[in-house]
């Protein structure tokens, strides 16, 4: 039997899959393409067997291909970050045991970084696939994929230094996507833009993946640019939007400078689309109402996270309340716990989640995976309270947790990064709340040496080693942190420095 994504796709096989500016894919395409790079992944072998496929492409028909190519050979995909540095990549790569790269030409040269540095593939003994290549024009026996194997693996930080693989299978995803295919009633009529990055699972599972098993559209961009996002609002063709708070604070922005007849055509482009979403991070209530004016919709707020698809959710039909995350999504138990125990309404609580969407593990870390669990419940470190029957998220458990643009960022991971530097004896990042990225990442620093650090050259340092969104935006230079009794750095007081 193929995977149900597979069969569901052969129904809609004239149907137009992926659009983007090199063109429209239909599903007969994919289903094409995707067992073209399938065959070649195989290699004369039956069946990938869980083998881990590194992949980074930027978003396209390609990367889409590739993806469900990586499913059919019996793989597990393992999405890479366009936006990462060398050793972000080298990070996932390696701790994935990824054992094949498939590579867009753009980035063979971050990935087979030049000599004296080896290149990463001959370092970890990898096969290195260009996307370039020419597929195979006979098609192999593809192996029989069962749902319950291991589909995906997305990285995602936590409370204790480096990221964390979060494995799905081929059924959690399945429950992720249905679950919001029949509480957003998604239809093979939708056509929805996406702008997000896919190696998150917004991108992936909430827009990609729930508009391919409905047999949708997905217009994809090859990557966020306000005024090609308004363009494409404007011309009224799309049904469906999904995004981060940031990313409708620079729609908003982008509209406000429009002259007013432009404004005329976005606002009446978004007018014609029947839903448009928020969520990965909390959407400030003014935002709410500024995008209400401008597009005259009220954002359905969501909300989820890497390990367990999206739990709560406004309703599609029926009341949104600003400020709230709605009620806990088909198939999908929610509960709120704190140290005595379950809470009732009106008391804060921990969520914790239960159901056929939470994942199997994290990769190769089950003393992790068995801390996030209790009694079966996924422990998601959110505080959440039920008013009015609709759950308002409070925040999340750890200061270390940083929420900035919709990415989940941990202070220990950057700090671990900074100590490296050698003008820096001591370092204290947190989250500073701002309107437009829910938090920014600034880092109050101990100097050691006479050296003066700028936060220019600070900068440019620190991207070399972390992704862009991790890069801290503002520093302090201190001459100690503030810590407890105990000696534990305070962090709130460090926030405060920074206001
Ligand atoms: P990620 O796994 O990167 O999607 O991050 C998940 C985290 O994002 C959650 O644990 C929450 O802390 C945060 N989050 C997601 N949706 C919302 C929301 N609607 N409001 C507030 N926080 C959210």
């Amino acid at each position: 039997m193929n995977l149900p994504l597979i069969i569901r796709a052969e129904e809609h096989s004239e149907k137009i899959a992926i659009a983007t500016t090199d063109g429209s894919f239909t599903y007969r395409d994919l289903l094409h393409t995707s067992s073209q790079i399938a065959t070649n992944l195989l290699q004369n072998t039956e069946d990938l067997q869980e083998k881990r496929v590194a992949f980074l492409i930027p978003p396209g028909f390609e990367y889409v291909a590739t993806q469900w190519g990586i499913w059919r050979a019996g793989g597990i995909a393992v999405p890479l970050c366009v936006s990462h540095p060398r050793p972000e990549l080298e990070y996932v790569i390696t701790n994935s045991g990824a054992s094949i790269i498939v590579a867009h030409p753009d980035f063979e040269g971050i990935l087979r970084s030049l000599p004296p540095q080896a290149s990463l593939a001959e370092e970890h003994n990898l096969r290195f696939i260009l996307t370039s290549e020419t597929l195979p024009s006979n098609i192999a026996r593809l192996p029989e994929v069962d749902i319950t194997r291991r589909a995906l693996i997305l990285y995602t930080s936590g409370t204790t230094g480096k990221p964390k693989g979060v494995v799905t299978t081929h059924q959690n995803i399945q429950a992720q996507v249905t679950s919001l295919n029949t509480a957003w009633e998604w239809t093979s009529n939708d056509r929805i833009l996406h702008i997000l990055p896919l190696h998150h699972i917004h991108g992936i599972i909430n827009v990609l993946t729930c508009a391919l098993w409905a047999g949708a559209e997905c217009h994809l961009l090859s990557k966020f640019d306000a005024e090609t996002v308004w363009r494409r609002l404007g011309d009224g063709n799309l049904t469906l939007f999904m995004a981060v708070p940031t990313i409708y604070v620079k729609l908003i922005t982008a509209w406000e400078n429009a002259s007013k007849e432009r404004q005329k055509i976005m606002s009446e482009g978004c007018a014609k689309m029947r839903l448009m979403v928020s969520g990965s991070a909390a959407l400030p209530v003014q935002v709410l109402e500024k995008w209400q004016t401008i597009s005259g919709h009220f954002l359905l707020e969501r909300y989820g996270m890497t390990e367990i698809g999206m739990a709560l959710s406004n309703p599609l039909h029926g009341e949104r309340l600003a400020g709230y995350v709605g009620k806990p999504l088909p198939e999908v138990e929610v509960r709120l716990v704190d140290e005595n125990g379950l809470v009732s309404a009106g008391t804060p609580g921990e969520i914790q989640v239960k159901g056929p969407g939470v994942f199997l593990e994290y990769w190769q870390n089950p003393e992790a995976t068995a801390k996030a669990f209790q009694d079966g419940w996924f422990c998601t470190g959110d505080t959440a309270v039920i008013e009015n029957g609709s759950y308002r998220i409070l925040g999340r458990m750890s200061v270390d947790i940083i929420k900035t643009g919709g990415y989940k960022v941990s202070a220990l991971e950057i700090e671990e990064v900074l100590r490296s530097h050698p003008d820096i004896q001591e370092c204290a990042v947190v989250g500073v709340a701002d309107i437009e990225w829910g938090e920014r990442v600034c880092a109050a620093l101990v100097l050691q040496g006479s050296q003066p650090l700028t936060l220019e050259s600070f900068r440019s340092w620190a991207k070399e080693r972390l992704a862009v969104y991790k890069v801290p935006t503002q520093i302090l230079i201190v001459e100690e942190l503030p810590r407890n009794a105990m000696g534990k750095v305070i962090k709130p007081t460090v926030v405060e420095l920074f206001k």
